[in-house]
């Protein structure tokens, strides 16, 4: 199981950082190109081209029922 840590891409064309605080976060870069979404819930992406942003998101993973410990 993953957990997300930073719901985050940097945009190749226009180099702008967006990260995705929340669920319902969505945040679309400068230039319009890409954006994120989904903030710590799921990796949501849109975007134009695809690999027009480069993935910067952290992800842990997390063993079920050891989430407590
Ligand atoms: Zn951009």
């Amino acid at each position: 199981m993953q957990k997300i840590i930073k719901n985050c891409i940097r945009c190749k064309i226009c180099g702008q950082v967006i990260v995705s605080k929340h669920v319902h976060d969505f945040v679309t870069c400068k230039c319009g190109a890409c954006s994120v979404d989904g903030g710590n819930v799921m990796l949501r992406r849109l975007f134009k081209e695809e690999g027009c942003y480069e993935e910067l998101s952290k992800v842990k993973e997390v063993d079920e029922g050891q989430e407590n410990k």
